[in-house]
């Protein structure tokens, strides 16, 4: 497996060097709106340390990200009424992964939707108030 690569986007957006529309972190990790969301108020939840997947985090980086994938999950079904969460992951290449810092997607569900085609970028106005109507229902709880 190649080795982790510090100029990944996830990293810049980690550093700052890239803008995102952040949604919450903590010490151990930051979650921010993807770009081309396949649903209304699709996130990302990432370790603030580095490692490119699944395969090479450790547990710790693992059980960061899962208790706040869990917590985002709870906020947005508040946040969107949905009925539902998809959470997807993926690893290396032939697994489907495009950027190699470990991520989860967090898609907010309705009965009977379908996700979008992957590659459709957002309007930013739409992926600013949803990473606002996170911010807020996390805020309230
Ligand atoms: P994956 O590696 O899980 O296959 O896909 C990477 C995900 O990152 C895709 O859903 C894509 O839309 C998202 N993405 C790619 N570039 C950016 C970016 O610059 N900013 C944000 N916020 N999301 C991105």
């Amino acid at each position: 497996m190649a080795h982790y690569d510090p100029n990944n986007i996830f990293a810049k957006i980690l550093r700052g060097e890239l803008p995102a529309y952040r949604v919450y972190e903590d010490d151990d990790t930051l979650v921010f709106m993807d770009i081309m969301p396949r649903s209304d108020g699709h996130m990302l939840v990432i370790p603030k340390t580095p490692c490119r997947n699944v395969l090479d985090a450790s547990p710790a980086q693992l059980a960061s990200v899962l208790a706040t994938v869990q917590k985002m999950s709870h906020a947005a079904m508040q946040a969107f009424d949905a009925q539902g969460i998809t959470l997807q992951q993926f690893n290396e290449e032939a697994g489907g992964q495009e950027v190699f810092h470990l991520h989860f997607h967090i898609l907010p569900r309705h009965d009977g939707d379908t996700v979008r085609p992957p590659g459709e970028m957002a309007d930013p106005a739409v992926l600013q108030a949803h990473a606002e109507k996170m911010r807020a229902t996390l805020e309230i709880g």
